[in-house]
């Protein structure tokens, strides 16, 4: 895998999300792992929650940690797959792509595009977002 634009502070950020999903990996129930990156320079982790109908993703999970700690500004926000190894960047689902435009449109999203890992601005992810009408 290549690398397009990004840094060790990034390189930070999917390693966090790896080690998370690696920690907790347990099939059917948390397979992806997410980092978020915050204003402040904390990195706050969570992993998806999954049940019969549906659960969170590990992205809300990560961003609910951080705001739940007082953080407001989100900089950048990974997820990373635990079934596969290499662990895969997975990218965030539409229902996440909106959270984050709602939550923080100006943030990175680390994802793989044209097979290099590169980072997108969430509100790029979701063009014509609902909400879009500000
Ligand atoms: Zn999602």
């Amino acid at each position: 895998m290549s690398y397009l634009n990004i840094d060790d502070t990034d390189q930070k950020l999917i390693a966090a999300a790896t080690e998370v999903i690696e920690k907790n990996y347990l099939e059917f129930r948390h397979t992806v792992g997410a980092a978020v990156l915050c204003s402040s320079g904390e990195i706050y982790t969570g992993v998806n929650i999954e049940s019969c109908g549906y659960g969170p993703c590990a992205e809300p999970i990560a961003i609910g940690r951080a705001i739940s700690d007082g953080e407001r500004k989100i900089v950048a926000i990974v997820a990373v797959s635990g079934q596969s190894e290499p662990h895969a960047i997975m990218p965030p689902c539409g229902n996440c792509r909106q959270l984050l435009y709602d939550y923080a449109p100006d943030c990175w999203v680390i994802i793989v595009h044209n097979s290099k890992i590169v980072k997108i601005k969430a509100r790029n992810l979701i063009p014509d977002a609902y909400g879009n009408f500000k």
